[in-house]
């Protein structure tokens, strides 16, 4: 157990999938040398909902909607380094693919005139938050420290980066854990 204060980490999902997410628990076992030097503030893994100020900011997904970018701009006021986790949060990703197309015709193909819909009409309620007309990469919204690309990043990777990010090292991910074919 170490003595030194912990660095304090705070993730999230914005348009994503939570892959990301899963696939950092892959790094299985290793998780206990990481709670040995991290402790967590809001994230899935703790379900803390209020963000306090943090070392480090995992953010997975792109930014599709309202709710997204304030999140997202709350994670880039509170945690120092800010890092993008993931082709979702990297590029856009898979939500990205609805860029090509006008954001009225992707709600009217969900909801109205779409295979399968049944009492159509698209949602209103103004609890949900209001879609962008694109979905952005988060480094078009706020400066990012650091990217990590793969769909999911592999837990080997996740855990190079974090264990070389923690140690104050530069990054040095080997190729094995970049190849994506
Ligand atoms: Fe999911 Fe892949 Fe996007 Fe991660 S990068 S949130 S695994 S689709």
């Amino acid at each position: 157990m170490s003595d030194s204060p912990k660095i304090r980490v705070a993730t999230t999902s914005l348009a994503g999938c939570f892959g990301c997410h899963m696939s950092f628990l892959d790094i299985d076992e290793r998780i206990l040398d990481l709670v040995d030097l991290v402790e967590f503030d809001r994230s899935p893994i703790t379900d803390i909902k209020q963000l306090g100020p943090c070392d480090l900011g995992l953010v997975e997904g792109g930014v599709a909607n309202a709710e997204n970018v304030e999140v997202l701009r709350e994670f880039r006021r509170q945690c120092k380094v800010l890092v993008a986790l993931g082709a979702c949060a990297v590029n856009g990703g898979i939500p990205a693919m609805r860029n090509a197309f006008p954001l009225a015709d992707c709600l009217t193909e969900s909801y109205v005139g779409g295979i399968g819909i049944h009492n159509p009409g698209v949602p209103n309620d103004p609890e949900i938050p209001l879609l962008l007309n694109k979905v952005h990469p988060i480094h078009e919204v706020v400066k990012v420290d650091y990217f990590l690309p793969g769909c999911p990043p592999s837990g080997d990777a996740i855990w190079t980066f974090l264990t070389e990010l923690l140690a104050g090292q530069a990054i040095s991910l080997p190729y094995t854990q970049l190849h994506y074919d």
